[in-house]
């Protein structure tokens, strides 16, 4: 591991033999003392840290705190509030290249990809600071003479924000960035594969506070834990809204667990994402985007593209294309210059893809290109792979589910109602794109008979959203939204205000009850 980096990002003075501390207020830490974790690089498979379980009682202690802490950050002004997240947006910049060495590191995506990650980090923090100065409610007609009514949005409390491996600092930052501004105080709970992206976020975090010492100061922490320790967080009361992103599996454990206590969920789950070439497209942009999609972070997004729709004109040529493209990705050390795909994130999510590339053939599909591991010029220990083509028919099994890999499905279709059909036919709905000049296509693809997803494109792959719209999906995706349109209303409590300022108390609807 390269020690320049740790340092000047505050690490290595963490980093104790055989644990890190599992828990962090502001500038406290605390170690764990039960069973030993451990993350490992997906580029080597080396140890990249180790931290041991903290007790369940530690974590509450800390939820505590950030109650108390909550009580003093929602008074302080919101545009002061800002101040405090562009200080920390500076921060990142000075250290951009740092935190992208780590999420290559953490994650296996390409270093390109890891600069702009923090990039993404930075424009939320832009988009957090205006906020603070746009927090804005209504003011309502009242039927009642001499009456007004007013809406405002508070501060929620304590937020708690549970990550995924595979964007480890920007989407902590869509929701913590907001959450801060908007009055929350905030635990999160990382993805304990991207423990180091974590703790240095906090750390620069904590620096940025400390230049306003008359502020709270405890008022965000972080936690590295497995579980057992995620699931008595979750049920925590005093949190009051939990927005989790990782796979719908995952989403459908933690979500009873806060519908039983009448707590708010924000879900952002897995994709089953799709692009539909119709014969109008520009096929050579619409074969530039589907291999950023496809390929890109190793097929590792939420918004990787999995489903390929071809108009049966084009379908042939199409994809000769996009088999050469393929051949062309340079796949090995994410931290090189010209490599394209880095490793898949672990041997479980190398078997997987290997488990669902035999379900194919079982379900009569056919690999077209790659699927197979690679062990010569790559880092040994990690798991490299040869993207995967795949021709199916849209009615397997196997094409209704998420697979956290390379893996594209390449389905012929010939009109434009039948595809939309099985656009829209399985579980999850995320993100679509459609490639058209057809304008009456393009436009029922966006309306609401067309593409069932939260995220709809037109001559745009469906993965690298900007931040200044509202991100998240429908059905088994979970219905969140983040980052940015008005998804600040997610951290807030809406309270309707009636002001009466005549002589008299009239009732609402007319309703007459004279003593
Ligand atoms: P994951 O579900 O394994 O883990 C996500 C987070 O939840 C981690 O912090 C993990 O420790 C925690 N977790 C997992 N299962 C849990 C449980 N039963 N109880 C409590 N906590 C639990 O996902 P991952 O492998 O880290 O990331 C990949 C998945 O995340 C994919 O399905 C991908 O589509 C999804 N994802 C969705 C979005 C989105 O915005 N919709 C963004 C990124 C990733």
């Amino acid at each position: 591991m390269n020690d320049n980096i740790l340092t000047k990002l505050g690490i290595s003075t963490l980093l104790k033999k055989d644990n890190l501390p599992s828990l962090y207020l502001g500038d406290k830490v605390y170690y764990g003392t039960g069973k030993q974790f451990f993350s490992r690089s997906p580029i080597d498979f080396n140890i990249n840290a180790k931290f041991k379980k903290i007790s369940n009682s530690k974590v509450e202690k800390v939820i505590d705190s950030l109650q108390d802490e909550f009580q003093l950050w929602q008074e302080v002004p919101a545009p002061k509030r800002g101040e405090v997240v562009k200080t920390f947006s500076l921060l990142v910049k000075e250290n951009k290249r740092e935190l992208a060495f780590l999420i290559t590191l953490e994650s296996g995506k390409i270093y390109e990809e890891s600069l702009g990650e923090v990039q993404e980090l930075i424009d939320i923090c832009d988009f957090a600071v205006g906020l603070s100065r746009q927090l804005y409610g209504l003011t309502i007609a009242s039927e009642r003479f001499r009456h007004k009514m007013l809406e405002q949005w508070h501060p929620l409390g304590v937020v708690g924000i549970i990550s995924a491996f595979n964007f480890p600092i920007a989407v902590w930052a869509w929701n913590a960035m907001l959450a801060l501004v908007c009055g929350n105080t905030i635990i999160w709970k990382s993805s304990s594969q991207t423990t180091l992206c974590a703790i240095a976020c906090h750390l620069l975090l904590q620096k940025a506070i400390k230049a306003y010492p008359t502020l709270p100061q405890n008022i965000f922490s972080l936690i590295l834990a497995n579980r057992q320790t995620t699931k008595s967080i979750v049920k925590n009361k005093n949190i009051k809204l939990i927005s989790a992103t990782g796979s719908v599996s995952m989403g459908k454990s933690i979500s009873p667990m806060v519908a039983s206590r009448l707590g708010r969920v924000l879900l952002e789950l897995g994709g089953n994402n799709a692009m539909i070439v119709t014969n109008s497209a520009k096929l050579d942009l619409a074969l530039r985007a589907v291999v950023f999609s496809s390929v890109g972070t190793s097929g590792q997004r939420c918004t990787s593209l999995r489903r390929l729709f071809i108009h049966k004109k084009i379908y042939k040529d199409f994809i000769s294309s996009l088999v050469k493209a393929y051949e062309c990705v340079n796949i090995g050390d994410p931290f090189k210059r010209k490599v394209l795909m880095g490793p898949l994130v672990s041997k479980k999510a190398y078997k997987n893809m290997q488990l669902t590339l035999k379900k194919v053939k079982d379900q009569g599909g056919k690999i077209i290109y790659g699927g197979e591991r690679i062990k010569n010029n790559v880092p040994s220990g990690g798991y490299y792979v040869k993207p995967a083509l795949v021709k199916i028919k849209h009615s397997a099994k196997i094409v209704q589910k998420e697979t956290f890999a390379p893996i594209l499905y390449l389905i012929e279709y010939d009109s434009f109602e039948e595809v939309l059909k099985l656009h829209n036919s399985v579980p999850q709905g995320l993100s679509s794109s459609i490639f058209t000049q057809d304008l009456k296509e393009s436009e029922i693809f966006m309306s609401s008979i067309g593409s069932d997803c939260g995220i709809t494109n037109v001559n745009i792959g469906t993965s690298g959203a900007e931040i200044g719209g509202a991100f998240g999906g429908e059905k088994d995706t979970g219905g969140g939204r983040e980052s940015g349109s008005d998804s600040w209303k997610n951290y807030m409590r809406r309270v309707t205000n009636t002001i009466n300022y005549s002589n008299e108390i009239p009732l609402s609807q007319g309703i007459n009850f004279e003593l």
